[in-house]
């Protein structure tokens, strides 16, 4: 179907209509004004069978708990099948509420079942605290490069987007200060540990700098961690959250599906008590509440199953990927080349040399049966186009070796391996 271009074209009148027909006025700015995800129609491509895809972000799904899940569903429509049919609140059930502030608190912040909302999702979250504290023309500071559906709700609420400056540890304190300095924002979002799409965690030290610089100048802080609980080696780094500074004004968002499932679409929102309230009021206006059956199931999961061993086994199998992923990549690309060592999470970011080109080299890489995604639609403002995100979640460390020595392949095709 097509959009409604302007107001007034008439269409011709079929035989049971008005004998003239007025087109219905046009979309808001927008929603034109914020495209689709490139990453998105690059999956779409990289689902074709026989493609090893390092593009994707997803979790592998043969490391789902599928029994341990179906066991809960059963287990909520066994004790509760009316309360699981029904409307619920919108904060969200109190049994994974206080699950989800457990958790927390064992992670070193207090956190009390009254200071989480559930969430559809972790991206609701960030609709949410988007809807709570921006207006048009406010500016939002983000990593640069960041998440692409964080950089849309932003857009789609009309923020200007401002990109701080970030080096191999993430955003530099000091660039920060400058920044909030000269621009006034509102917020800055940032995806501290294991970020989406470098695999970059910020070390305390800048979180501690980061948190003193809100305070004393006057910003809200979105910390998403989808990731953290991914860790493959090294010291966990307290949150953002927990450091002097950022108690009163960061959000904290939090994701069930890189531990359990992302189809359950459960997420949740740890904020200072008016800002939650204010994201509570948003969260009627979207949905009313989070499906109840699939929250009163993820509380009887947490109630009947050990998660930190399920954690365990999936941390295991990643951390073998990785390292496939690792091991590799010094043979598949050119001299020249650079990348990370993420210490978790599902992405490795690497860098071609001068005048290379990572979509070029996508096109090469597809025929060769591989993908990745090209780095340059993460970025705000002027992209590396030498950069690209590998994510190493889905396939198995045998998976991985043949598809980076294809990706060595494409380059060669490419007349781009020089290494
Ligand atoms: N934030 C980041 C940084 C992500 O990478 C993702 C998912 N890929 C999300 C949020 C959304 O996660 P959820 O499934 O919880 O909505």
């Amino acid at each position: 179907m097509r959009a409604p271009e302007s107001r007034g074209a008439t269409v011709p009148a079929a035989a049971a209509t008005p004998a003239s027909v007025t087109a219905p006025p046009s979309f808001a700015a927008r929603a034109t004004s914020v495209e689709g995800s490139p990453v998105r129609e690059i999956l779409a491509l990289t689902q074709r069978p026989g493609v090893i895809s390092f593009a994707g972000g997803l979790p592998a799904p043969e490391l789902f708990d599928t029994e341990g899940l179906r066991a809960a569903y059963d287990a909520a429509f066994a004790t509760s099948a009316r309360r699981a049919l029904q409307y619920s609140t919108t904060d969200g059930d109190p049994e994974l509420r206080a699950a989800v502030a457990a958790r927390a608190t064992a992670r070193g912040l207090a956190t009390d079942a009254d200071d989480v909302l559930i969430t559809s999702g972790s991206q609701q979250a960030l609709t949410l605290i988007t809807a709570a504290l921006v207006e048009p023309g406010d500016v939002v500071l983000v990593e640069n490069p960041t998440y692409l559906a964080a950089l849309q709700c932003f857009g789609l609420a009309g923020a200007r987007v401002v990109p701080v400056p970030c080096d191999e540890e993430g955003i530099v304190p000091e660039a920060l200060a400058d920044l909030v300095g000269q621009e006034r924002p509102k917020l800055l979002y940032t995806i501290p540990t294991f970020q989406n799409p470098t695999g970059r965690t910020l070390p305390a030290g800048r979180r501690a700098a980061v948190a003193e610089i809100a305070a004393r100048m006057g910003l809200w802080l979105v910390e998403d961690d989808p990731y953290g609980d991914l860790r493959y080696e090294g010291a966990d780094v307290p949150w953002l959250a927990a450091h002097p500074g950022a108690e009163d004004r960061t959000a904290l968002l939090g994701s069930f599906s890189k531990i359990m499932a992302p189809g359950l679409r459960l997420g949740w929102l740890r904020a200072p008590a008016a800002l939650r309230r204010a994201a509570v009021v948003a969260k009627q206006a979207a949905d009313l509440h989070t499906s109840t059956v699939d929250q009163l199931a993820a509380a009887r999961y947490f109630a009947a199953v050990d998660l930190d061993a399920h954690i365990a086994t999936v941390r295991t199998a990643y951390r073998a990927r990785r390292d496939a992923l690792l091991a590799g990549l010094g043979d598949a690309l050119p001299a020249g080349s650079s990348w990370n060592r993420p210490e978790g999470g599902m992405f490795v970011w690497a860098r071609l040399p001068e005048f290379h080109d990572a979509a070029a080299l996508l096109r090469a890489a597809i025929s060769r049966q591989v993908a990745f995604v090209p780095g340059a639609p993460f970025f705000t403002g002027s992209p590396d186009p030498r950069t690209l995100r590998l994510s190493f979640s889905t396939h198995t460390p045998q998976e991985i070796a043949e598809g980076v020595s294809r990706l060595g392949a494409a380059l060669a095709d490419h007349g781009l391996r020089t290494g």
